[in-house]
């Protein structure tokens, strides 16, 4: 078990007043707290060895490089990737997706089909529907059910020949829906389509094995894992890294340049031109070390209670409803109040010291199935502790009795 008092002191954030009140945060699906070793090392790479990587000869260029060169390594073992090359660093899961469907532009053809689900967040929507547009391929979705689940029956029955791509989330960041990605790559690789898994809401819970899922591309954000804003991920096998060109030209990203002919890197520089985002890369794999030591069944085991006691605990008040009841589900609780908008719910709890997202969590489609505005939306970290859940249980009936 989670010694919670101690795991809590390494997030100084944690201990914060907002409004007067103790923080209670419940936004962790739109970004997780912070722990310490995490501002260390980004606060350490600018105060010792802060230098341009895989640029200069000098001593400290050279240790930023070793640094950043580490930490994808430190990833790469994480998510059991078979090569360090295929781990290509991006400012987030947006980022990694839009590299792909800018890669996949030279590749489909009209009438080509790409599948996405419908529970993914607009980052998986708008870029597709943008390639969509620009190759004249077509874009179908696959459905779900009243509970939040994707309907496998239907999903079967879109796969054919012309299935070229298929997109879903590993987890939902609405609906908190745990999807059957293994079924899901198995079925799409029998016809040939290439498969992006959106990690984003996966890797703070779990430890995804890339070559046992055998997906050909995964993305997520380090944001959503204790890692720094502004990093990311995009897994893609090696095959696909070097068939799909490169999103962006620049710096870093080629081998030789003149006016008439350039040339570009291997991977993984063929796709990260530019200066990164150095200090947060180093940091991302400061996180992914923490998320380890911390264990991640030791954080499956906290955040199972916390959805159960919560799920429950929220069901006491009147006229309540649950959005997204999956029977494999993370630690996210979508909710409403019969007859109060979810946005007037929000704003009177964060008076009380309880943050919580409110709206269509970038998922519109989700909302206009269950026809709803939005949703107030409760997303537990394994930091987060049942006492805490009382403080929204109590906040919530709160907010009913002033806004009935
Ligand atoms: C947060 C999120 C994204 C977008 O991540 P960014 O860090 O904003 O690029 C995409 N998909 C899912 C499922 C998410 O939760």
């Amino acid at each position: 078990m989670l010694d919670i008092q101690k795991i809590r002191a390494d997030f100084p954030i944690l201990t914060q007043k907002v409004n007067g009140k103790p923080l209670v945060y419940f936004d962790n699906g739109a970004t997780t707290q912070k722990p310490q070793v995490v501002i260390d090392a980004i606060a350490k790479y600018y105060q010792e060895i802060n230098a341009n990587i895989h640029r200069g000869v000098h001593t400290l260029s050279q240790l930023a490089t070793d640094a950043y060169e580490e930490s994808r390594k430190k990833i790469q073992n994480h998510i059991n990737a078979k090569f360090a090359h295929e781990v290509l660093f991006t400012s987030g899961t947006t980022h990694g997706i839009n590299a792909v469907t800018n890669g996949f532009a030279s590749i489909l053809k009209p009438g080509d089909e790409i599948l996405v689900s419908a529970l993914e967040h607009h980052s998986n929507i708008v870029p597709w529907q943008m390639l969509c547009e620009r190759t004249g391929a077509i874009l179908r979705v696959i459905p779900m059910n009243t509970d939040g689940e994707l309907i496998m029956a239907e999903y079967d029955k879109l796969l054919s020949d012309k299935t070229k791509v298929v997109t879903v989330n590993h987890i939902s960041n609405a609906l908190g829906t745990i999807n059957p990605v293994k079924y899901m790559i198995d079925k799409a690789h029998e016809v040939g389509a290439a498969v992006l898994i959106d990690g984003a809401q996966a890797v703070p819970h779990l430890k995804p094995d890339v070559q046992e899922l055998d997906c050909d591309f995964y993305v997520f954000s380090g944001h959503k894992l204790c890692g720094p804003t502004g990093t990311g991920i995009l897994y893609g096998k090696e095959e696909w890294l070097n068939k799909l060109p490169p999103y962006q030209g620049g710096g870093e990203m080629i081998k030789e340049v003149s006016f008439e002919k350039t040339t570009y890197a291997e991977l993984p520089h063929k796709f990260e031109a530019g200066t990164p985002n150095i200090a947060g890369g180093i940091a991302l794999g400061t996180a992914v070390d923490y998320m380890n030591e911390v264990g991640f069944e030791n954080i499956q085991q906290q955040e199972k209670e916390l959805l159960e006691y919560g799920t429950q605990q929220l069901l006491t008040i009147e006229g309540l409803k649950i959005y997204g009841t999956a029977k494999e589900k993370t630690s996210v609780i979508s909710f409403n109040i019969d007859g109060i908008h979810p946005y007037d719910i929000g704003t009177i709890i964060d008076k009380l010291g309880i943050a919580v997202r409110t709206g269509h969590h970038c998922a519109q489609p989700i909302m206009n199935f269950f026809e709803i505005p939005g949703t107030i939306r409760a997303s537990f970290a394994f930091y987060n502790t049942k006492e805490e859940i009382d403080s929204l249980v109590a906040a919530v009936k709160r907010a009913q009795n002033m806004l009935a």
